[in-house]
């Protein structure tokens, strides 16, 4: 057994100090790092809680919502501001894992949350990249249902796990971040990297960074939106593929549109070619279909996950059409 000491953050700035120093890891609500820590993958010297810190959900000035990054995920999805200005970040959560899950995942730590690849959490016999840089990568010509059609590289196939982020991520939610400069700010379809050579670099976040809030801006599209998850069963899986989206008309017309797609990539895949395509045009099941099209022309399946292209088409295409009423 490895011994690991337990701190707890007071304030921000304590954070801040303590997350950045060498074995130390930050501590939402552990649903994900308690679980690699209990497989070897990870191996901190001290945790440094940081759940109490930043809970609230609350309306700024200008219209936005502010979500502390210790919010539980049932808290957000519940909360009367999400529900109804943003039903597809309440879906997105509800979607995700199991409610006794739910009730201790944090928002910031939903975001740091790691690939479920099997080949990662497999210390003990498997090669990774992510895990171990340069060692190679045993998903690659192993069991890839549930690895990346998009943005996927030699090094790594591994897809992000979390629905929640995928929504944050239609809806161009801004992601506070704190460190010993201050706070800084950046968009969520940002805030996650492509694997490329270095899968072990997972985000934008500086050493010592701390997410501290996510701001949901006033948005035309999100009060139109919803997320679909396809899975391998009702509940408690990972996604095979899922789409948030929100849809704005004026007439039969698209006035603006924002789509995500999940389970394809190692960041939530912001469609922006698909958005493209659609905003100013027709709302029209031929029109959805293309766009799903285009947006999905650069997939580079696998055996293990070719059924993901056409799975990703139709469901976004699906997901479109019902949020336009089902035109024709
Ligand atoms: Fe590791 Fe990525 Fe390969 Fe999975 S796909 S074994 S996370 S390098």
């Amino acid at each position: 057994m490895t011994p690991v000491s337990y701190l707890r953050a007071g304030s921000v700035a304590d954070a801040v100090g303590l997350g950045g120093a060498e074995g130390h890891r930050l501590l939402g609500g552990g649903t994900n790092l308690v679980d690699l820590m209990r497989k070897g993958v990870e191996r901190p010297a001290v945790l440094v809680d940081v759940s109490r810190l930043s809970t609230l959900i609350e309306e700024a000035a200008d219209g936005s919502v502010v979500i502390g990054a210790g919010a539980r995920n049932c808290a957000v999805a519940a909360h009367p501001l999400v529900r109804t200005r943003y039903p597809m970040l309440a879906r997105a959560i509800l979607a995700g894992a199991s409610a006794q899950i739910r009730n201790m995942a944090t928002v910031g730590g939903n975001l740091l949350q790691r690939t479920r690849c099997l080949y990662f959490a497999d210390a003990a016999g498997s090669r990774c990249n992510k895990r171990v840089p340069g060692s190679g990568c045993d998903a690659q010509g192993g069991f890839t249902r549930y690895h990346a059609i998009l943005g996927a590289s030699p090094s790594c196939i591994a897809t992000h796990p979390s629905d929640m982020a995928v929504a944050l991520a239609a809806l161009d939610a801004r992601v506070h971040l704190a460190n010993a400069d201050g706070v800084r700010t950046i968009s969520l379809p940002d805030l996650h990297r492509l694997p490329g050579d270095r899968p072990d670099l997972e985000t934008m976040l500086a050493p010592g960074e701390v997410i501290v809030a996510v701001e949901l801006p006033p948005s035309d599209v999100a009060a139109r939106s919803t997320y679909r998850k396809v899975r391998d069963r009702a509940s408690y899986a990972f996604a095979l593929v899922s789409v948030a989206a929100g849809i704005a008309l004026d007439g039969d017309r698209i006035s603006d549109v924002r789509i995500a797609l999940g389970g394809v990539a190692a960041k939530p895949w912001r469609a922006l070619r698909a958005e493209a395509a659609l905003r100013g045009g027709p709302a029209t099941a031929e029109a959805f279909a293309r766009a799903a099209e285009g947006e999905l022309a650069d997939a580079a399946p696998l055996p293990g996950n070719a059924f993901k292209v056409p799975l990703a088409k139709r469901t976004m295409a699906a997901v479109l059409a019902e949020l336009s009423g089902n035109r024709a």
